[in-house]
Order: C-alpha cells, then sequence, then structure tokens
C-alpha cells in the first residue's frame, strides 16, 4: 500500500436532534455567534429554530446573517465577515446548503484578516480565522467536512477555491432531517455532486487508501438512493444515506480534492447559471470514458459500486435525473477547455487532459432527451 497522511480534524455529530442536545458543545467554542445562512433554506429545514435553541441554551448572544445567495460572491463573503466584526463574533455558525457553508467559513478568515482577494484565495492570511460550526440542510457538498471554500470572482469570471487546513470547520452538525425540505430537483443535483466527488477522488492522482474506502461506500449508497429518485422523495432512511454519503465523499476531497471535472463545471455555472452538481453530472459520463483510458480498473470499480451497468446505463440514469438542455459555442468550448487545461484539477485527473481532451468532454455533455 502506498504512504499515506490522513487528517480530518472536524467533530462529526450525527443524528436527529444533534443540534438541540449538544448546545453544551458549542459554549468550549465560543461566547458570541455569527449565525450564516441563505435567504430561506435554514428556517425552511428547522436548522435555524434548532441552532437557536442550541445557543440560547448554551447563553450565546448571536446575530444573523441570512443573505448568502448560491455560489455566494467573495463581495458576500465579505459582507458576512464585516457583519461578525461588528458583533464581535468569537465564532461562525454556518447553517444551509454549500453556500451558506462557504460564505461562513471564508466569512470566517475575513472577520479577522484584512486581505486583497488574491491574497485570500493563497492562503496568505495570518490571523486563524473563527471557529467554524457547520449545519449541512443539503446532501451534497461535504462541505462540513472539507478544508474549501469556493467563492465566485466575477473579476476573474470563475469560481475559486479558497483552501487551507485552518478552513476545516470545528464541528459539523448532520441531522437529515434538514434535507426533508430539499425540493426533488435539487435532492438529484446535489446526490449527483457527492457522487462526483467520491468517483474523482477515487480516480484522481492524489488518491489514497482511506479515500478510497470512503469513496467505494459513497458511490454504493448514492447509488442506490438515486436509482430509487424517479419513484419519489427519499423517505427518512434515504435521506440518512444520501447526507451519509455526502458526508463520507466531502472527507474524500479533503484528501485529494477534485479533478478536471469541477474545474469544467465551474464555467457551466459561471457562464451559464448551471447549478454545481447539475454542472457536473452532466459533464460525468464523457469524464468518464476520459479517465477510462488511464484508470480502466477503477471505472471498473466505481461502476460496479454504482450498480447500474455500464457506462451507457450510467449516461441513461443521469439524463432521467438531469432536465434542461444546455449548448455552448464552438468558442465557449474552445475557451473553457484552455482555462480547464491549466488548473490543479486538470492535473491531478488521469490520463492529464490536454486541451483537445476536455473540448471532447464538453462535446459528450448530456443533452436533455437526446
Ligand atoms: P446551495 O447553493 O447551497 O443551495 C441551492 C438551493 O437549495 C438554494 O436555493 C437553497 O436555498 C436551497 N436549499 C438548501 N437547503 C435547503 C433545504 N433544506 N430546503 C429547501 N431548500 C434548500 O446548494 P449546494 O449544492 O448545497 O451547494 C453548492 C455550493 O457548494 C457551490 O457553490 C459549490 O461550489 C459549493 N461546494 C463546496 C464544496 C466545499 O468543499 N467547500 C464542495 C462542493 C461544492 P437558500 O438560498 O435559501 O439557502
Ligand atoms: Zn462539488
Amino acid at each position: 500500500m502506498k504512504k499515506f497522511n490522513y487528517y480530518m480534524p472536524t467533530k462529526v455529530f450525527w443524528g436527529r436532534e444533534c443540534v438541540k442536545q449538544n448546545g453544551d458543545a458549542l459554549r468550549s467554542i465560543g461566547k458570541r455567534a455569527l449565525v450564516v445562512t441563505g435567504k430561506r433554506s435554514a428556517r425552511a429545514s428547522g436548522a435555524l429554530d434548532d441552532i437557536a435553541a442550541a445557543l440560547g441554551s448554551a447563553a450565546i448572544p448571536f446575530a444573523l446573517f441570512d443573505a448568502v445567495e448560491p455560489n455566494p460572491s467573495i463581495a458576500t463573503a465579505r459582507a458576512a465577515g464585516e457583519a461578525a466584526r461588528s458583533f464581535g463574533a468569537e465564532m461562525i455558525v454556518a447553517a444551509g446548503g454549500g453556500s451558506p457553508l462557504d460564505a461562513g467559513k471564508a466569512a470566517a478568515v475575513l472577520a479577522c484578516n484584512d486581505c486583497a482577494d488574491d491574497d485570500l484565495f493563497r492562503g496568505g492570511f495570518s490571523t486563524p480565522p473563527l471557529p467554524v460550526v457547520a449545519v449541512p440542510t443539503t446532501a451534497g457538498t461535504g462541505s462540513e467536512v472539507t478544508p474549501y471554500s469556493i467563492l465566485t470572482d466575477p473579476a476573474k469570471k470563475t469560481k475559486r477555491n479558497l483552501k487551507s487546513e485552518r478552513l476545516f470547520p470545528v464541528m459539523a452538525f448532520l441531522n437529515s432531517r434538514y434535507t426533508d425540505s430539499v425540493p426533488p430537483e435539487v435532492t438529484a443535483h446535489t446526490a449527483i455532486d457527492a457522487l462526483t466527488h467520491a468517483v474523482e477522488g477515487y480516480c484522481s492522482s492524489r488518491s489514497m487508501p482511506v479515500a478510497d474506502a470512503l469513496a467505494l461506500r459513497s458511490i454504493e449508497l448514492v447509488g442506490t438512493e438515486l436509482a430509487k429518485l424517479p419513484r419519489g422523495a427519499p423517505g427518512a432512511e434515504g435521506r440518512d444515506n444520501l447526507l451519509f454519503a455526502s458526508l463520507l465523499a466531502g472527507c474524500v476531497i479533503a484528501q485529494t480534492g477534485t479533478t478536471v471535472l469541477h474545474a469544467m463545471g465551474y464555467h457551466l455555472t459561471f457562464f451559464h447559471g448551471v447549478e454545481h452538481g447539475r454542472a457536473n453530472g452532466l459533464l460525468l459520463a464523457p469524464y468518464l470514458r476520459h479517465v477510462m483510458a488511464g484508470r480502466p480498473d477503477r471505472i471498473t470499480a466505481v461502476l460496479a459500486s454504482l450498480g447500474w451497468g455500464d457506462l451507457s446505463a450510467l449516461e441513461t440514469m443521469l439524463r432521467a435525473l438531469l432536465k434542461g438542455a444546455i449548448a455552448l459555442s464552438p468558442g465557449e468550448v474552445e475557451e473553457y477547455s484552455r482555462v480547464a487545461s491549466e488548473t490543479a484539477g486538470a492535473a491531478s485527473t488521469i490520463p492529464r487532459p490536454g486541451v483537445d481532451d476536455i473540448k471532447s468532454i464538453y462535446a459528450g455533455i448530456l443533452r436533455a432527451g437526446s
């Protein structure tokens, strides 16, 4: 077995009522909190009420920043950081999908560091960020256990990855009841996001034994639950399975990072408004065809764990789950491919794709009804 280091410092609480029952744990982190959420989901899911109750029981005063948009901008993270500063927050409690979690993580840095955007993304901040507590309300990103915050940068016309071991949340509370209110298409997109994390980590040049084991279990769980989705929303057990799969896949990418698939998907999100998980799902089958040339054994294991059959069957399944077409002009494909070929994600993809390979992957994007 190859040598490896494994680091995952987040204390994970799992279970229904895990937030309400652990106010004491929050007391050990800080005396004042900024709660960071999206516009509706933290309330709709019931997470905000539970967080307020837990902070109340621990006598921790809090302020609410509830203005995080999907694919949050650097400006939003800066505004949340400023809110934390002016409230004198000693901790951030981020609740929602990956967007509020990522905005909360960046806000934790910006609350105690004055740094320009490029310094921020270089990890060039000297003061340790405020501790972050993460409460996911979607089952997909795994951001609650990763050292990343993905922010939209309108100046660079893409999404950028702020990465630092200091960004791992100190605690994560996972209660799948919060995902009951997730609409069906978001359930599918976020589950596919988790699937791509597990698959990319497993096929990456940075794959490692602990992540491999987590990835295969995650793929198996998502495969089982996605196959049931066309028949209706998941029940309690299905929601548990999807949230657990997302947690495992987050632990995978915390070690391995993502690959060229995510780098390609960012263009679909930034320029065409495609949701993060859907963008990844549209690219998954042609990406796997590319990786087949370098990692045939790994693709075989992925397909076996998914349990859907071969690559064509996977494509059929994804087509049923991902609705709506997306068309790119030749100029767009050229430009996105050039940029994606220069990313760290391309460098960790096996075989390493050149611009023409990436153009072929874009050309294979699933089209609805095709
Ligand atoms: P999201 O952008 O956080 O949320 C998508 C939509 O779902 C929003 O409208 C949100 O509403 C709604 N929603 C969330 N939870 C809900 C609930 N329980 N009930 C009803 N609606 C709910 O989506 P996401 O897919 O979870 O996160 C995507 C973001 O995470 C992307 O920016 C991606 O780049 C990032 N990401 C980060 C990592 C990492 O390691 N840091 C990994 C993967 C992806 P509100 O607007 O009201 O909240
Ligand atoms: Zn993702």
